[in-house]
């Protein structure tokens, strides 16, 4: 069972769980991008339970004000043992999805994984016109080229700092320097592209920035954040702004939650006192 101080970070193990957190958004206006716990499979088998799995959640989305929407990983649905495997998994989901109107997000994982998870975005959006949206890292040097690359792909980008701990030859690995590439990023996103725009960060500063180029320019963009992590900013910005929560659950929720734990020292705070007071 989830321990009660990862229900925090992790709407549960089961289906029952993340629905119900995605109603709870919903009432207070924020829509809910559910994932699936799970990554790095080597079995076939285990990219096809999560594939299974991913079309019940599809069938129990509730019917919502702000309809939720899904996010996958490509070494969930089996990118390590083949780009065939994750490829035809992930359009088993993505035509189930586009079937029930879900838009389905394909997360960036680490950059061995880049060239095949823009490859797959480019092939599905142009089958499902917008239906599909990928995530794009501001510290890969890289990601400047990509956006010229898929900037005008019917569908949406999402844009994160990077979350995987990449060399220097490809990556600014300094905070400021992330935090630079991602401005510029999302300036080029604004005024360079066609693409829905997903700001996903925590980083107050750039969602100052982002509301600044939402005020200058007439586009399409959205507020990205995860479970527990900066809620009141959330609910706050969802009075006048879309917001999605990022809502992961299952069972495979321990390294998710020590992951998250790891990055801030308050947090760390907050699971020590929980086991204290337990
Ligand atoms: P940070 O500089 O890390 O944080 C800024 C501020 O946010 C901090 O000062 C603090 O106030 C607050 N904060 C941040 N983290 C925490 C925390 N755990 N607890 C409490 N407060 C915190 N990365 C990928 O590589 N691939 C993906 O597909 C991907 N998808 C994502 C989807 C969403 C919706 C989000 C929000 C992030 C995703 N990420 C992904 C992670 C991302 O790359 C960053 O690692 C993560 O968002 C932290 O960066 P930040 O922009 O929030 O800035």
């Amino acid at each position: 069972m989830l321990p009660p101080i990862a229900d925090r970070f992790v709407a549960g193990e089961s289906i029952d769980g993340a629905v119900a957190h995605v109603r709870d958004l919903d009432d207070a206006g924020i829509a809910s991008i559910v994932n699936l716990l799970g990554e790095h499979y080597d079995d076939p088998e285990d990219a096809r339970a999560d594939t299974e799995e991913y079309l019940r959640l599809l069938e129990r989305f509730p019917d919502t004000a702000h309809p939720p929407s899904i996010s996958v990983k490509p070494s969930q649905l089996g990118l390590n043992i083949g780009e065939d495997v994750f490829r035809d998994n992930l359009a088993r989901i993505v035509e189930v999805a586009a079937a029930a109107d879900t838009f389905v997000w394909i997360d960036m994982e680490g950059h061995e994984t880049t060239d095949a998870t823009v490859r797959a975005y480019e092939a599905l959006a142009e089958q499902h016109d917008g239906g599909v949206g990928i995530c794009l890292q501001a510290n890969l040097r890289r990601t400047a080229d990509d956006v010229t690359r898929l900037g005008d792909t019917a569908g949406k980008i999402r844009l994160v700092k990077g979350a995987y701990d990449e060399p220097e030859s490809i990556a600014y690995r300094d905070g400021a320097a992330v935090e630079e590439a991602y401005r510029h990023l999302l300036h080029r996103l604004f005024t360079d592209t066609t693409v829905g725009i997903a700001v996903a960060t925590h980083d107050e500063e750039l969602i100052e920035y982002a509301l600044d180029l939402g005020d200058q320019y007439d586009r399409d963009y959205e507020f990205q954040m995860l479970m527990g992590v900066r809620e009141d900013r959330q609910r706050e910005l969802a009075a006048t702004e879309t917001v999605y929560q990022y809502v992961p659950y299952g069972s495979a929720w321990a390294s998710y939650f020590y992951r998250r734990i790891r990055e801030r020292r308050e947090n760390l705070r907050f699971a020590l006192r929980a086991v204290v007071d337990a």
